[in-house]
């Protein structure tokens, strides 16, 4: 088997996949991604096969955009129990599925696949898993909160539904690409058409990721959460500068580390409170175990393994 060794970890390619060798324990779980060499999940999600006695293994799986219908076509010849889809596949994967469940549907986004009866299903787990996350890290809920989301890809369609779907007090998109944001926000309009006033601003709004747009609209969210990729590189810089956020708010970076990102940095240089993505990518794990296996994940033994 062609094995790249990155970082003490092992990660496989579609060639892989095409010219499958069993493994012991055989391999059956994986995550698709692009990068994919810093994921955390089989390190987890391996945890949590060993301690329910689960022979068969997860593994990262290095597959560029154009291989992602072959791959799980192979996949799913290959009986996998299922995979988990991460950047840049949640939404182009739906094209590719059998069947794709209503709250994966109405986010336009898929991160969880479980093979079943050869057929290939999608799920969301991130949502529920960021909600998950938030109330873990902050002891609030969305419900409660003002939101801004950074980011208009897989990850922040699911999570701008998830706050959405709470009855967030207030959402705003803000992308690279304005008019995507705007797409996403026309997508929840829906769930904002109620009663409630908050003051002059929008409840429900999208802008560009520009420093004048982002300083006005910081005044106005306690949470930010930055949905892009800027800090999956340890040389990122944050996504909004320190000079721009103030102490009332809280972080949330879904880039993960096991030390604070830059995103985090520039919170605790404005005095503000943050965490990184673990505790996310923690609880979409174990909803994704629940989902191929229908019994609980066993959460804590997860936790410890990303220690
Ligand atoms: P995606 O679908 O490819 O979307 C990426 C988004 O980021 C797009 O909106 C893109 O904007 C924007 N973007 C890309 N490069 C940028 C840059 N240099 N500056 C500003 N914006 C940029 O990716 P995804 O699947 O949503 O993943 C996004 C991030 O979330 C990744 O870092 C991933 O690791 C993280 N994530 C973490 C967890 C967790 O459990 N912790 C779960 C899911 C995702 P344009 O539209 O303008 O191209």
């Amino acid at each position: 088997m062609t094995k790249k060794r990155k970082r003490a970890r092992d990660v496989y390619t579609l060639a892989d996949l095409q010219n499958w060798r069993e493994a012991k324990p055989p391999i059956r779980l994986g995550v698709f991604g692009h990068p994919v060499a810093h994921s955390l999940s089989p390190k987890i999600q391996n945890a949590a096969l060993k301690h329910h006695k689960i022979d068969i293994r997860y593994a990262a799986f290095d597959i560029a955009p154009d291989q992602l219908g072959e791959a799980l076509r192979l996949a799913c010849e290959l009986k996998f129990v299922g995979v988990n889809l991460t950047i840049p596949h949640k939404i182009a994967a739906l094209e590719h599925l059998d069947e794709v469940d209503p709250a994966a549907r109405k986010i336009g986004a898929a991160n969880v696949v479980a093979i079943r009866e050869g057929k290939l299903v999608g799920s969301n787990t991130d949502g529920a898993g960021f909600g998950r996350a938030i109330r873990e890290e902050f002891s609030v809920d969305l419900q409660d909160l003002r939101v801004m989301v950074l980011g208009a890809g897989g990850a922040a369609c699911a999570i701008a539904a998830e706050c959405a779907l709470a009855g967030c007090e207030r959402l705003v998109v803000a992308n690279r690409n304005a008019e995507k944001a705007m797409e996403l926000v026309e997508q929840l309009r829906v769930y904002f058409a109620g009663p409630r006033v908050l003051g002059p601003v929008p409840r429900l709004q999208a802008i560009g990721l520009d420093e004048a747009a982002l300083r006005f609209q910081i005044a106005n969210v306690d949470l930010i959460v930055n949905a892009t990729p800027l800090g999956l590189h340890p040389t990122d810089a944050s996504p909004v500068p320190a000079r721009l956020l103030a102490p009332h708010l809280m972080i949330y970076d879904t880039a993960y580390a096991l030390r604070a990102t830059a995103f985090e940095r520039a919170a605790n240089e404005a005095g503000a409170r943050s965490a990184n993505g673990l505790s996310m990518l923690l609880h979409q794990a174990a909803l994704s175990f629940e989902l191929w296996f229908a019994r609980e994940a066993p959460l804590e033994v997860m936790r410890a393994a990303l220690r």
